[in-house]
């Protein structure tokens, strides 16, 4: 199954997504996690995207197209791959289409507001990329990976100031993916909201998947 997750930053694609790999048995790959991976190990790619990260604008297509393709060309992601985080951009969406055939797009409606508040409790376990919930999805114990125990972090680009641009970058370039899809015929909504559980927002993009 090869899959796209879209929504706004704070949907929950990546909270799904860790659930939805192992179900599926295919790799989750974020694009932020990439990023963020690359950041953390000081490379090349990650000394020309740093700044671009923690203002929450967009890497340049070129440059995030250009590793999406080399990831999905590994071996793992022969019988399928959940991207989340990718396209963000008509011309990322262009581009995949010319590497792969979509079996399915999922897309993550949630409110503004309920965006704000999600994505100002964030917290990140910075190895894994696992993402919690100050009140939604905390972890086991206060400040603390559940599996590696390490001290959870807030993300830069989940401090205000940051969070009132990716919206607005939300709106202008990776909204228009939604009719995009839609019009292809690939596109299934689920609706979410803080009142929802992961739980639950997995059973419903498994029901909606079937
Ligand atoms: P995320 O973890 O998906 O919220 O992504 C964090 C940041 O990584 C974004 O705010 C962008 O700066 C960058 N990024 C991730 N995916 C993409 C993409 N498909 N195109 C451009 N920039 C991206």
């Amino acid at each position: 199954m090869k899959m796209v997750f879209l929504g706004p930053p704070g949907a929950g694609k990546g909270t799904v997504a860790a659930k939805a790999k192992d179900y599926y048995s295919i790799p989750h790959i974020s694009t932020g996690d990439l990023f963020r991976n690359n950041i953390k190990n000081e490379t090349e790619l990650g000394k020309q995207v740093k700044a671009i990260l923690a203002s929450g604008s967009l890497v340049p297509d070129s440059i995030t197209i250009e590793m999406v393709r080399q990831r999905i060309a590994e071996p793992d992601c022969e019988k399928g791959f959940i991207l989340d985080g990718f396209p963000r951009t008509i011309a990322q969406a262009d581009a995949l289409a010319d590497m792969v055939e979509l079996d399915a797009v999922v897309n993550f409606v949630i409110s503004n507001e309920e965006v704000v508040e999600r994505l100002s409790g964030r917290r990140m376990c910075p190895s894994t990329g696992r993402i919690y919930h100050v009140k939604f999805n905390p972890p086991k114990v206060e400040g603390k990976d559940d599996e590696t125990g390490e001290d959870l972090i807030q993300r830069d680009d989940d401090k205000p100031e940051a969070i009132l641009h990716r919206l607005d970058v939300y709106a202008e370039q990776t909204e228009p993916l939604i009719n995009y899809y839609r019009e292809k015929g690939i596109l299934k909504d689920v609706l979410t909201s803080n009142s929802m559980n992961p739980d639950k927002v997995f059973e419903a993009t498994k029901a909606i998947l079937k």
